[in-house]
């Protein structure tokens, strides 16, 4: 069972685990920039399932009977800043909501190739329960990713561009 696919395998779990971590932090003031009742729910929601993706990762060493190592994902702490800096400047314009949809897809698109490739390891190694539990994340970061560009294209580019 020990080989680097295993230990790559674990260390990527423990990146994407920082990832949702540093988002637990980030959505609760993406919903509070968010100008839209919409939009603000859909982080709010997402802030929901993020505890819960967080959960299933606990799972999943446990799963394989491992401990997790202390890592930063670095990816999404500059995500998290350029999304930040666009917030700032984009603060009471038409455009917020646009500037935080694109933001936050960046975001879904990093969980979406990290979860995306950890599924793809899991079910080469044969890890059916933590294949189980990676599947059921993916399928909650897609589900947000189209729920976003729903908003983006009926709501949030719409407003912006009427500026
Ligand atoms: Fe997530
Ligand atoms: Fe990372
Ligand atoms: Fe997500």
């Amino acid at each position: 069972m020990n080989n680097d696919l295993h230990d790559l395998f674990l260390e990527e779990l423990a990146d994407i685990y920082s990832a949702e971590q540093q988002l637990t932090k980030a959505l609760p003031k993406m919903a509070r920039a968010a100008e839209s009742e919409e939009l603000r729910q859909a982080f709010e929601e997402h802030l929901e399932q993020t505890q819960e993706q967080i959960s299933r990762i606990d799972q999943v060493f446990e799963s394989l009977d491992e401990s997790m190592k202390r890592k930063t994902c670095k990816a999404m702490q500059g995500l998290i800043e350029e999304g930040t800096e666009v917030m700032q400047e984009y603060k009471g314009s038409p455009a917020i909501d646009a500037a935080l949809i694109a933001a936050a897809q960046k975001i879904e698109h990093y969980e979406i190739a990290t979860y995306g490739t950890l599924c793809t390891w899991a079910e080469q190694m044969g890890h059916p329960d933590a294949l189980d539990l990676l599947k059921q994340t993916i399928d909650e970061e897609e589900t947000t990713d189209e729920r976003l560009t729903e908003l983006a294209e009926s709501l949030a580019n719409p407003q912006a561009e009427q500026s």
